[in-house]
């Protein structure tokens, strides 16, 4: 009896392993075609500035229209992506259609792109980027590159090359996420950076805690004493807005505002 309870345990367990597995491969698999079959599609979320109530720039969020399966977001596929070696060829198609799309519209907007770091330390990225802007003719400066913090860049000399290079293209450098990466500042110390990107886990309880408004305040702080631009991540309420807008906090991103959509100029409101 006791042999028996074991042994089905057992099989709940391994047909729960072996699902996971499959559907693991699968997605594996179907991501491998997944550029070439032109799945993989850009969806734009504005980047607002706070005061004066205009888009300054739209991010670049990659989707990927799985047939029979739907749209599916970053989340279920960047990570194996980056494993498995796939990135750099979905970084590179998101960077294309980003760069073509904003460069299509008249105006000053900017376009945000996120750069996963395993793509930045690709030998060729300076490359990959000059013929993006090439290709599309966006000029330089429209060019916002988002890159979160990662031990990877610390450990690789040619991270430091890269950054230079960008920079002397004259395209702005974002740290994405700021705050929760495993050293900000020593990011801060090795890279200079344009724009830090405050992670929404620190906007998210703004209007109730104290403490999550002195963690942004220091920041903002921080990011003027070293003449950093400023964007707050995930605003969904007008509270949230206002305290930012009185902090001083120069730009913002969130539902609030606009939800991220296919167009690359979504409709925007200001929220009243
Ligand atoms: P991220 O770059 O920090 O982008 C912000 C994420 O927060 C997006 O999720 C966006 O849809 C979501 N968001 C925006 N406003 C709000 C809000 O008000 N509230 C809440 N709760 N969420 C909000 P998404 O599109 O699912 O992307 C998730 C992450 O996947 C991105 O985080 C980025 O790290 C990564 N990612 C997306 N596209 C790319 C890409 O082309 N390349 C690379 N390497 N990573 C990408
Ligand atoms: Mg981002
Ligand atoms: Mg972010
Ligand atoms: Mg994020």
């Amino acid at each position: 009896q006791a042999k028996g309870r074991g042994r089905a345990r057992y099989e709940v367990f391994d047909d729960d392993l072996r699902g996971r597995i499959e559907r693991r491969l699968d997605t594996e698999l179907a991501l491998r075609d997944a550029v070439q079959l032109g799945e993989i599609e850009t969806w734009f979320q504005p980047i607002v500035d706070l005061q004066q109530h205009t888009v300054v720039a739209t991010e670049a969020l990659a989707r990927w229209r799985r047939p029979e399966r739907g749209l599916v977001f970053p989340g279920e596929f960047i990570a194996i992506a980056e494993e498995v070696g796939l990135i750099k060829g979905i970084g590179t198609t998101v960077l294309g259609q980003a760069c073509q799309a904003v460069a299509a519209l008249d105006g000053r907007m900017a376009v945000s792109v996120n750069v996963s770091p395993r793509q930045f330390v690709q030998d060729d990225f300076g490359s990959v980027v000059k013929r993006a802007l090439k290709e599309s003719g966006l000029p330089p400066d429209q060019l916002w590159l988002e890159l979160t913090e990662s031990a990877v860049l610390d450990a690789i000399d040619s991270a430091a090359r890269t950054f230079q290079e960008l920079r002397s293209l004259g395209v702005r450098l974002a740290i994405d996420d700021f705050g929760t990466g495993y050293s900000s500042f020593t990011h801060l110390k090795a890279f200079t950076v344009d724009l830090l990107k405050i992670d929404l886990t620190f906007i998210r309880d703004l209007e109730c805690s104290d403490h999550d408004r002195a963690i942004v305040e220091g920041i903002l702080r921080l990011a003027d004493s070293l003449n950093l631009d400023v964007v707050a991540e995930g605003i969904e309420t007008t509270g949230q807005r206002d305290l930012l807008t009185e902090m001083g906090c120069r730009y913002g991103q969130g539902y609030l505002f606009s939800k991220p959509a296919p167009a690359e100029s979504p409709n925007v409101s200001f929220g009243d």
